[in-house]
């Protein structure tokens, strides 16, 4: 398998959640394997580890307890609410995240994978060029061959232009916010805002959210966007709806944010969390002939490879579905593809259909499947089971949030191709219907399927009345 005439079987450019899961992978195959990641040992693990999902959640914990304190007095519990030292949170992830980028380093080491600490710049179908720091730290620069090359190196946050956008932070900002934002702006209706504007809302900061369109969430299950809009708000969030900025001033009393149709929001940060662009730049796929899209993304077939038959592209640079579990997959799908798979096993196959998804918003989204319009436009006759409810902890905890349950199913086949959710832990309850979903599940199974008594996910197998069809 391996190829003396290339320095390396694969080289993989970036060491996010795609290329170190395929780097290791490979190399597990007996292939030498190179990755090359321009953050170095601190950047293993990418977007995700470092300013994704990791840090995102751990934050999101940090903001339930504020919750919890106080719906703790309805269970009797006594007491001042305590306070948030923002500097202990910090530290403590920063700790995490390093220990999780000294694991990801190890994995990589340990399976005979060769870590360049470099930005990597693509030269041919089978050449690399790495800009690296000599031990004195001048700039120094190695050379490299491999018979295939992996483009893995993701995306970073686009904001649009507008006067003042300087004063504007980011997803890669926030984690370090220096002080705490009293008053926070997040602009966008997306994940990254909508997640933040809960997470910091919880907090303790006076949270607005502006988007420019109707509801957040655009793609979601509509009722879905709506109740968890609801939600947030009940929550504490003031969001605004068809909302945008026109420009950010800074004055002594913080952010001046002029918004469209001229009403102003003073905030101590403004969060754009607008999108976000492949990171391509020097990437030399110009002078290689690397097929682009739009936004500069790597356009892949199938197999995940380029127009240039040695180079593939997985995860968020080929700017498809934007998740971890994702770019892992499609990472599999390359290995297995290139060096054989595992053992024992036949090769793996991405599948985009039922991929479930959570918005960590308070309270959660949980999702998979199509949303109520895509389901009609896809089968025309369909039945939606729906249930909402009071969870059972805040009959006591004073909260007056609610949770969402919705099925849709296609009426012909009866099978479940839409399960939707906003309440507590949704992710942690919809990973499971997600597997039944895949398997084919009919509305059926879920009515013959045996509830878990008392929680909240058993509504999911005791709907018994369509509400729609
Ligand atoms: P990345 O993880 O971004 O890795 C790319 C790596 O390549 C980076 O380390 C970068 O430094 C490096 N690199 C770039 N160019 C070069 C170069 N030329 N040479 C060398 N190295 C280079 N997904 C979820 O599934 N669940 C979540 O809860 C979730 N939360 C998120 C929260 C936030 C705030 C953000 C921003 C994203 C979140 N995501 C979440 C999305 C998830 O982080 C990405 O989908 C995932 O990280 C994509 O992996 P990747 O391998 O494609 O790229
Ligand atoms: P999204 O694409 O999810 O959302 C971008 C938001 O910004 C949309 O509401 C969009 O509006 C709005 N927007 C875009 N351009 C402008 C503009 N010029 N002015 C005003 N608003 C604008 O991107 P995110 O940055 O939130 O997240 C990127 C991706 O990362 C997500 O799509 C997701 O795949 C992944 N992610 C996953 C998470 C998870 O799994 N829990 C958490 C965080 C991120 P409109 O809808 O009108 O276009």
């Amino acid at each position: 398998m391996t190829n003396p005439t290339f320095d390396f079987d694969l080289f993989v450019i970036g060491g996010g959640s795609g290329g170190v899961r395929a780097a290791r992978m490979a190399a597990q195959r007996g292939a030498r394997v190179a990755l090359a990641e321009v953050l170095g040992t601190d950047g293993l693990g990418g977007t995700c580890v470092n300013v994704g999902c990791i840090p995102k959640k751990l934050y999101s914990y940090a903001a339930h307890y504020g919750e919890g304190f106080e719906e703790s007095h309805g269970f009797g519990w006594e007491g001042e609410k305590p306070t948030l030292n923002w500097s202990t949170l910090k530290a403590n992830r920063a700790k995490e995240i390093t220990r999780l980028n000294g694991v990801y380093g190890n994995l990589l080491r340990g399976s005979g994978v060769t870590v360049f600490d470099a930005f990597a710049r693509i030269t041919g179908p089978h050449g690399i060029a790495l800009a690296t720091l000599n031990a004195d730290g001048s700039a120094g620069h190695q050379a490299f061959t491999a018979k295939h090359i992996l483009i893995a190196t993701g995306g970073t946050p686009h904001v649009p232009h507008f006067v003042g956008r300087e004063h504007a932070i980011t997803s890669n900002d926030i984690f370090d916010l220096e002080p705490f934002p009293q008053r926070l702006l997040v602009v966008g209706g997306g994940y990254i805002a909508s997640e933040f504007a809960s997470i910091f809302n919880g907090l303790g900061s006076k949270v607005t959210q502006l988007y420019r369109g109707e509801q957040i969430l655009r793609g979601f299950d509509d009722e879905i966007r709506h109740f968890v809009a609801g939600e947030m708000r009940k929550a504490g969030v003031d969001l605004r709806l068809n909302a945008d900025v026109v420009d950010i001033r800074k004055t002594a009393d913080g952010l001046r944010v002029e918004c469209e149709g001229g009403g102003v929001v003073m905030a101590d940060a403004v969060l754009y969390a607008t999108g976000r662009v492949p990171n391509v730049k020097d990437l030399g796929l110009e002078a290689v002939g690397v097929a682009q899209g739009a936004q500069g993304e790597v356009v892949v077939d199938a197999h995940y490879r380029t127009n240039v038959p040695s180079i593939f592209a997985v995860g968020d640079v080929t700017n498809r579905v934007q998740l971890t579990p994702v770019a892992l997959g499609e990472a599999m799908v390359v290995v297995d593809q290139l060096f054989g798979p595992a053992a024992g096993k036949p090769p793996r196959d991405m599948s985009y259909e039922f991929i479930p998804t959570a918005v960590f918003t308070h309270p959660s989204i949980g999702t998979v499947g199509l949303s109520e319009q895509a389901a009609r436009e896809k089968f025309g006759a369909i039945t939606i089971f729906r249930s909402e409810f009071k969870a059972l902890k805040h009959t006591l905890s004073g909260s007056t949030e609610r949770t969402l349950m919705k099925l849709v199913v296609d009426t012909a086949s009866d099978r479940v191709v839409g399960l939707h959710m906003v309440g507590a832990e949704a992710g942690e309850i919809v990973q499971g219907f997600a597997v039944a979903m895949k398997a084919g599940a009919t509305k059926a199974v879920f009515d013959s399927t045996i509830g878990i008594h008392p929680t909240a996910a058993e509504e999911f197998v005791t709907m018994r009345d369509a509400v729609k069809s």
